[in-house]
């Protein structure tokens, strides 16, 4: 990998994580523990959906800010090896990187994995991976 090239995938990253961070987190509504004094039966379903809409994004967010900051740490330790794909040792592709920097496998592999479970000789566990 050229310096231009890791330049520009850490540009992306941090610009996602910039993203994310400003984004920051969905607040999660209480729940509703005065069930007596609440007239609207109808919106403790709405709490609860949106509850887990809410915690359903932000470990979303805080799983995808961990894989961009072990990505940055990767691309400036090891910019060789972040090109390619932890399962089989392939190039994981240039427009891939570009759509998603913080992903480790190539497509083959990533969706080896969304059919088995897991990639042959893989390194890591299969909830490292998105
Ligand atoms: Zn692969």
């Amino acid at each position: 990998m050229n310096a231009a090239r890791q330049a520009q995938l850490r540009e992306r990253l941090e610009t996602l994580r910039e993203e994310l961070l400003a984004e920051g987190r969905m607040a999660i509504p209480p729940a509703r523990s005065d069930a007596v004094s609440q007239p609207d039966e109808d919106e403790a379903p709405l709490t609860e959906m949106t509850q887990s809409i809410a915690s359903n994004r932000n470990r979303e967010r805080s799983e995808r800010l961990e894989q961009i900051a072990e990505a940055l740490a990767l691309l400036a330790e090891d910019p060789e090896d972040f090109e390619s794909c932890e399962g089989c040792g392939e190039n994981i592709g240039r427009r891939r990187l570009e759509l998603m920097p913080w992903v480790r496998l190539c497509v083959a592999c990533q969706e080896k994995i969304e059919r088995d479970g897991h990639v042959p000789g893989s390194r890591r566990n299969l909830t490292d991976y998105r």
